[in-house]
């Protein structure tokens, strides 16, 4: 493999494939769909599950576990959810391997060992949940039940890509049951907004907030809340989802509750999720042709620090010094790694710590010894420029709040540079052709139309968006009636 990544230019899709596994996040594995989140990828996720971990607890959820496998019967009892997830599960038939009597060596399934029923591996877990709900709740002072799980799941997908899109993915998926209706659809928006702040404030990506059309929606679901990015690309991405699932759970699992007048009713609910397509979007929204790169706020590394040096003597200097400059970023929040590497020249390590998008590096030599300076460089600018020993703890907490302000505008500006308002179906296709990125147009509201145009361009509803306005006007597409303006882009 060569040491450069073939340029966004060139091809998009290969230069995504290609960093994620020259950066050492993930790697594809023996599984034809899952992949090996290596270390350096692990380290991001955990950093995301953190912040998202904190704020799911600051809006007063709690975590807990739901086993992986769900009784096919369960899982048909909510027959638009069934029926959404069928094609894409993995079913367990059997509970045991033996040897194989025509084929010595091998292993084949048990015949003796069939399950007496199927289990499916989940690819949601709102069936599993809501058939332990109904034993948790009899009354509305068992209410609100908010719960997160942190999980894998499996949805057997066709076309395939790291992080994207993968059979087996990680997410948290949030559980939540209410007595009223009101409390459910607050839940539902107030999780969508958590996931547009985590989205804004730690990964530097501009959401926009929206309601998903009746196609898109998630199956079961009464109402889909979402957040949708712009990859640089032009392609929209679905970074996160929050259902309001209305009392479709409770009737299909039988949850009723008393309210406090005394009356039977079946409970509300939502579920909200976002998965290690996250990764993704981090990766594509901010990186560059030399690699990856990080907003602060979610980079396992903040500083790294390369010693240049040519015998052990400099190298004993620039470590204290380094120890030092480390232990200060320490009390600041600021996490810093010393490269001590002996066995990798500067230069390599320069590439790699570009490869992965570390966001500031401090390289100090000789002549910095002497002159009490180091050489500081920005990776999301590639800027460098020699500055003072003093002060420099405070400089760096300082310039990597405006590394991560930075970084969000940036994407800002390319993302509303990428809203483009048509009239007409041919301006549609246009833009569609040459400058991508989401479509505000006028839709009939009908997914008639909404089909014929995804047949015809590729181009999906991405959301209505929730801080549109109503403007009357006509459907690019028919022509008749519309109320308000709908997104609509290519996406992953
Ligand atoms: P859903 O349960 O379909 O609303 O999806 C919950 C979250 O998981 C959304 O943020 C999706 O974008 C994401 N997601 C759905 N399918 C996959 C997949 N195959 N790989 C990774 N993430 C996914």
């Amino acid at each position: 493999m060569s040491k450069n990544l073939t340029s966004r230019a060139e091809d998009y899709s290969k230069w995504y494939n290609e960093l994620v596994v020259k950066a050492d996040m993930a790697e594809n594995s023996a599984v034809r769909g899952c992949m090996v989140i290596k270390p350096y990828g692990y380290a991001i996720w955990e950093k995301m599950q953190a912040e998202l971990d904190r704020m799911f607890k600051e809006t007063g959820h709690q975590n807990a576990y739901f086993p992986l496998f769900v009784p096919k019967s369960l899982f048909e009892a909510e027959e638009k959810n069934a029926e959404g997830f069928a094609k894409e599960c993995a079913v367990v038939t059997h509970y045991r391997l033996q040897n194989d009597p025509d084929n010595e060596g091998k292993l084949r399934v048990d015949p003796e060992a069939r399950l007496e029923e199927e289990l499916v591996v989940r690819p949601t877990s709102e069936a599993i949940i809501w058939n332990t709900y109904k034993g948790w709740i009899q009354s509305y002072r068992d209410l609100p039940i908010l719960i997160n799980q942190w999980a894998n799941v499996v949805r057997w997908e066709m076309r395939t890509r790291l992080f994207l899109r993968t059979a087996e993915f990680l997410w948290q998926e949030g559980h939540t049951a209410h007595a009223t209706e009101a409390e459910a659809l607050a839940e539902a928006e107030q999780m969508n907004n958590v996931y547009a702040e985590f989205a804004e404030n730690f990964m530097a990506i501009p959401v926009i907030k929206g309601l998903k059309t009746e196609s898109e929606r998630f199956a079961g679901a009464v109402e889909t809340y979402c957040i949708e990015a712009l990859m640089q690309d032009g392609k929209a991405l679905q970074a996160g989802t929050s259902h309001f699932l209305g009392q479709n759970f409770a009737k299909a699992f039988d949850v009723k509750f008393t309210n406090n007048e005394g009356k039977l009713d079946y409970v509300w609910a939502t579920s909200w999720g976002v998965s290690t397509r996250l990764m993704g979007a981090l990766i594509m929204t901010h990186s560059d042709d030399k690699g990856l790169v990080l907003p602060p706020n979610l980079a396992p590394t903040q500083v790294v620090i390369v010693p240049i040096y040519k015998n052990d003597e400099q190298l004993k200097q620039i470590s204290d010094l380094a120890n030092t400059i480390k232990n200060d970023l320490k009390a600041l929040g600021v996490s810093c790694k010393f490269d001590g590497r002996e066995t990798h020249r500067p230069g390599a390590k320069f590439a790699q710590h570009e490869l992965q998008g570390v966001p500031l590096r401090i390289a100090i030599g000789p002549k910095d010894l002497e002159n009490g300076t180091v050489e500081l460089a920005r990776r999301d600018t590639l800027t460098k420029e020699i500055v003072n020993l003093d002060g420099l703890p405070t400089l760096i907490s300082k310039l990597l709040v405006t590394i991560q302000e930075e970084l969000f505008n940036k994407a800002l500006n390319f993302r509303n540079s990428h809203i483009t308002k048509v009239e007409t179906f041919d301006e549609f296709k246009d833009v569609l052709e040459n400058k991508t990125g989401f479509i505000s147009a006028h839709w009939d509201g009908t997914p008639e139309t909404e089909q014929k145009i995804k047949e015809l361009t590729k181009a999906t509803i991405r959301c209505i968006p929730q801080d549109g306005e109503e403007e009357a006007g006509v459907c690019v597409f028919t022509g008749n009636p519309s109320k308000r303006r709908v997104l609509f882009a290519k996406a992953y």
